[in-house]
């Protein structure tokens, strides 16, 4: 366990001074926010908000997936979720390279992951719209859901708004 000895000692740490707030498990904001694994995004922090507020789920990329469609599900239906963020970031690295790319340097670590979809993006903007869309155009999910489509700057700390909530 010594690989992971630091961080359970922290959490010895912080249970000591836990206070379960008794929320539920829902999102008392009715936010869902998809965002990258980088770890310079503190999702919480950046958009105000408290544990218990809202749904986080993080991938490389940002990326609407279908695992992340069916989380969005059971958010929206289950667990008060009625608006969604996906907040793509600058200095993303699934925008600087191809999935090619990324296959030849792991295979060049000896393995092959051309049976994987890693989702890079040529055209970060463009692909921002497309994952909106996906999630706009859920069969699964309702009309009125409202969702937007984010860019958050690593180095100012700011959120550009890259594709607004539809008019409909
Ligand atoms: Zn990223």
């Amino acid at each position: 366990m010594d690989a992971f000895d630091d961080v359970l000692t922290a959490n010895a740490a912080y249970a000591e001074h836990f206070h379960d707030t008794g929320r539920p498990g829902k999102a008392a904001r009715g936010l869902a926010v998809i965002t990258c694994m980088d770890s310079r995004i503190s999702p919480l922090e950046m958009l105000g908000l408290q544990p218990g507020d809202a749904k986080i789920l993080r991938n490389a990329g940002a990326r609407v997936t279908d695992d992340v469609l069916r989380t969005l599900v059971l958010a929206v239906h289950l667990l008060d979720v009625s608006r969604v963020m996906v907040v793509a970031h600058t200095d993303c690295r699934m925008t600087k390279v191809t999935d090619e790319e990324v296959h030849a340097e792991i295979l060049a670590r000896g393995i092959d992951t051309r049976s994987l979809e890693f989702r890079t993006m040529r055209d970060q903007r463009a692909e921002l719209v497309g994952d909106v869309q996906k999630i706009r155009s859920s069969p699964y999910l309702p009309d009125d859901l409202a969702v937007i489509g984010c860019i958050y700057d690593v180095v100012t700390g700011l959120i550009d708004v890259a594709v607004p909530p539809s008019s409909s």
